[in-house]
């Protein structure tokens, strides 16, 4: 049977509270202590069906108070079920698709499990494993992991899975377009037949129905409103530019609005890191953080920016993607993504939970295509507006070159056929915008990812992971130097 919910805004809006829905005491303290007074569109729904006991498909995003809607019934039914916790042997395991997902879930865990004798732990890669292995020697109920490193856990026999009761897949859809399938697959294998089975997915391909399929029973259906219908809240403007000149525009927005606290997104990690440089000799201090930085180094980034000790984070989408940061006045896009479903990805970290927020779009010619699939999935046009007051510099920016350009067939398919019409709604959307706006340098353009030989569409995630293999595969240099014989 389903129970379907579907349209339900973000922000908590039911008349509902949280102790009708049935939650011990010591978890509605928490609740009150973390100062929630309504429960949000999915915890209303969800809470029920999961305390119900039955498996549980939710279509929700980061934003949506998701990680309460899987966390707090869970803490409930665990403390209910009295039980030792087991050394190495966790009663409740939630996985996620990056780092910093599973440490925010694993604090959401701990913020509402404060008042109960629970234990909990979180394990990732990129990051000492010893630990990891010496915190698994204590008693653990609930175990918050991504999936290769629990895997290497397994592997080396540090971790019994036998004990699961409850499972959830947070973010699932990231997890198979990040290649997890596998490991997904290996580590169901080793879990108990009957469990309580949660998935949590931002969209439904075939392939989460599919697994949806093969992992659910009788599942309860939740879904709350995508964030891109949701975004009501964000305040969404594009400033046209030029790709040689959004450095100088990015510094000069900056100053000019005296931004405090802006999370900037690139789409690679080398833009990334060359923007941060670029605003930190501008006096503007800037951290960049993505998957070629240690996780030390991107905790530490994340952390500083949140303390409101550096104005800015620029941001891959992987590393930004789950990020919980409370009250982000302001985003914005120094290149759009192909996938406009990452746009609304992106914009969602500000606008959170009631709060207001602004996303800016600096954009090139180049670029008018993405911003027309992005105006179609929002259902609204953008406004273009002129930043007041900037001057573009004289000489082009030698060191700003374009990203590269993502793969045409890399792009999703629009289904309509109307993304083939993008060249031509650009003229019509922005004729003023002229194509000898192209930035001239076209240096950089070899840095392009080799093409995926599959039409399948990739998301900037997917991309993004598979971005960070190169170092490993890369081939070994020709010349070298006498002393290396073959
Ligand atoms: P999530 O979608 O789980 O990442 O949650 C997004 C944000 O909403 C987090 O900062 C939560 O602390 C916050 N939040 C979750 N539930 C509520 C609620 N019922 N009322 C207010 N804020 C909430």
């Amino acid at each position: 049977m389903h129970t379907e919910v579907s349209n339900a805004g973000v922000s908590a809006g039911s008349t509902l509270t949280f102790s009708t829905l049935g939650l011990a005491q010591p978890i509605l303290r928490a609740i009150a202590d973390a100062g929630y007074t309504t429960p949000t569109p999915i915890q209303a729904k969800a809470i029920p069906l999961v305390l119900g006991g039955g498996d549980l498909l939710a279509g929700a995003q980061t934003g949506t108070g998701k990680t309460a809607g899987f966390t707090l019934p869970l803490l409930h039914l665990l403390h209910a079920k009295h039980q030792h916790a087991q050394a190495g042997k966790p009663r409740c395991l939630i996985l996620t698709p990056t780092r910093e997902l599973a440490a925010q879930v694993e604090e959401s865990v701990k913020t509402y499990g404060k008042y109960l004798h629970l234990t909990s732990m979180v394990m990732f890669g990129g990051v000492n494993i010893n630990p990891q292995t010496a915190r698994l020697r204590k008693p653990l109920d609930i175990l918050v992991a991504t999936p290769g490193r629990l895997l290497d856990h397994v592997t080396q026999k540090h971790i019994d899975l036998s004990g699961v009761a409850f499972l959830v897949l947070d973010e699932a859809d990231r997890m198979l377009d990040m290649g997890f399938v596998r490991d997904i697959k290996r580590i169901l294998a080793l879990l108990p037949k009957h469990r309580q089975n949660l998935l949590f997915s931002a969209t439904f391909s075939d392939e989460i129905k599919a697994l949806a399929d093969s992992l659910l029973h009788n599942p309860g259906f939740v879904e709350v409103a995508r964030r891109n219908t949701a975004s009501e809240l964000v305040e969404q403007t594009v400033h046209l530019v030029k790709q040689a000149h959004k450095t100088s525009l990015m510094s000069y927005l900056i100053k000019a609005n005296n931004w405090k606290q802006v999370l900037i997104f690139t789409r690679t990690k080398h833009g990334a890191n060359r923007l941060a440089d670029k605003l930190g000799k501008d006096g503007i201090p800037a951290a960049a953080i993505h998957g070629n930085k240690s996780q030390g180094a991107r905790t530490k980034a994340l952390a500083d920016f949140k303390a409101g000790n550096i104005p800015v984070l620029v941001a891959t989408d992987i590393a930004a993607r789950g990020l919980d940061i409370d009250q982000l006045p302001q985003v914005v896009n120094f290149e759009l993504p192909n996938m406009p479903e990452d746009y609304v990805h992106r914009i969602g970290r500000t606008g959170r939970a009631g709060a207001s927020g602004a996303a800016v779009s600096l954009v090139d010619s180049e670029e008018l295509k993405y911003l027309k699939d992005i105006e179609k999935l929002i259902k609204r046009e953008i406004p273009k507006v002129v930043a007041e007051g900037f001057v573009p510099p004289a000489k082009q920016e030698a060191d700003a070159p374009r990203p590269p350009k993502p793969q045409q067939q890399q792009r999703r398919p629009q289904g309509n056929g109307q993304g083939q019409k993008t060249g031509q709604a650009q003229k019509q959307t922005q004729p003023k915008h002229k194509q000898s706006d192209k930035p001239v340098s076209e240096a950089p353009r070899h840095q392009a990812k080799p093409q995926h030989k599959s039409n399948k569409p990739v998301s900037e995630a997917a991309r993004h992971q598979a971005s960070a293999q190169p170092a490993l595969f890369s081939p070994k240099p020709t010349h070298h130097s006498g002393n290396r014989g073959r």
